[in-house]
């Protein structure tokens, strides 16, 4: 299973990255420095590790807990296209109102600004996560979903969309057309919550029905967009990236570039 979720997560990013360089969202692919690109491939390669332990783990807890209820045995008994549309429905639903509470309560702001301190956006940028944050995200959807008796195979459709969609969703590619940003977490829809002025819109992480319905979409752009919150970048730049010491500037000497 972990090898299969390897293979499908280099997939996509391979036919993304092929898609960035092709055709960039405003017609020039933005070369990241090399010190953000190192920052990202650490979190992508923690991820890579434990993300396929969590969703074991949590599966396995909350369907022993789920089993046998009598509550949701009805529940259980639906079709099987019924309860995949429901889980979609619940995750979404969930994802929405943890990433928004994420954005307004100051100590989950500071586990959730990990991910706003990009300040040059591309598909691998995606898991750049607080571990913390990773648990919180996968922990209460699926807890949700089975606690509900959903059952495990009711997950399976949206889960693979999400992780599709998430790497899809940072991506600096162009698409044609806007209508697709009503039905799915485009680049262009969820690239805007990465600006700078875009932190309280676009909250959606594959469905944007409740950006819709709570008012908080945007189907706009900056335009240069500028990614990255400013407190973010720069609490990321001071814990992580730290640049080596330097002697002050001579008085009257040129700053170095
Ligand atoms: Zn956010």
């Amino acid at each position: 299973m972990w090898l299969e979720y390897l293979a499908m997560f280099a997939a996509v990013g391979a036919l993304i990255a092929v898609a960035e360089f092709a055709d960039p969202e405003d017609g020039v692919w933005h070369k990241p420095p090399r010190r953000q690109l190192s920052i990202d491939a650490a979190w992508l390669t923690a991820h890579a590790v434990y993300i396929p332990l969590l969703g074991w783990a949590v599966a396995r807890g909350a369907t022993a807990l789920a089993d046998g209820n009598p509550l949701t045995d009805g529940v259980t008994r639906l079709p099987f296209v019924a309860r995949a549309v429901a889980y979609a429905l619940v995750a979404e639903a969930v994802v929405y109102g943890v990433h928004r509470t994420m954005h307004a309560v100051g100590w989950l702001w500071r586990i959730h600004a990990v991910h706003h301190s990009s300040t040059h956006l591309h598909w691998w940028s995606a898991y750049r996560f607080h571990p913390l944050e990773t648990v919180i995200m996968r922990v209460l959807p699926v807890g949700a979903g089975l606690g509900l008796g959903l059952g495990l195979d009711a997950l399976v459709p949206y889960t693979l969309a999400a992780i599709v969609i998430t790497v899809y969703s940072h991506a600096d590619v162009h698409l044609p057309g806007r209508w697709l940003d009503r039905v799915i977490a485009t680049p262009h829809f969820h690239r805007t919550h990465h600006e700078t002025w875009g932190e309280r819109r676009n909250y959606a992480l594959v469905l944007p029905v409740f950006d819709v319905v709570f008012r908080t979409a945007t189907w706009g752009r900056g335009v240069p967009r500028t990614f990255g919150s400013v407190a973010a970048t720069q609490r990321m730049a001071a814990a992580i990236t730290a640049a080596p010491t330097r002697s002050p500037a001579r008085p009257g000497s040129l700053p170095l570039p």
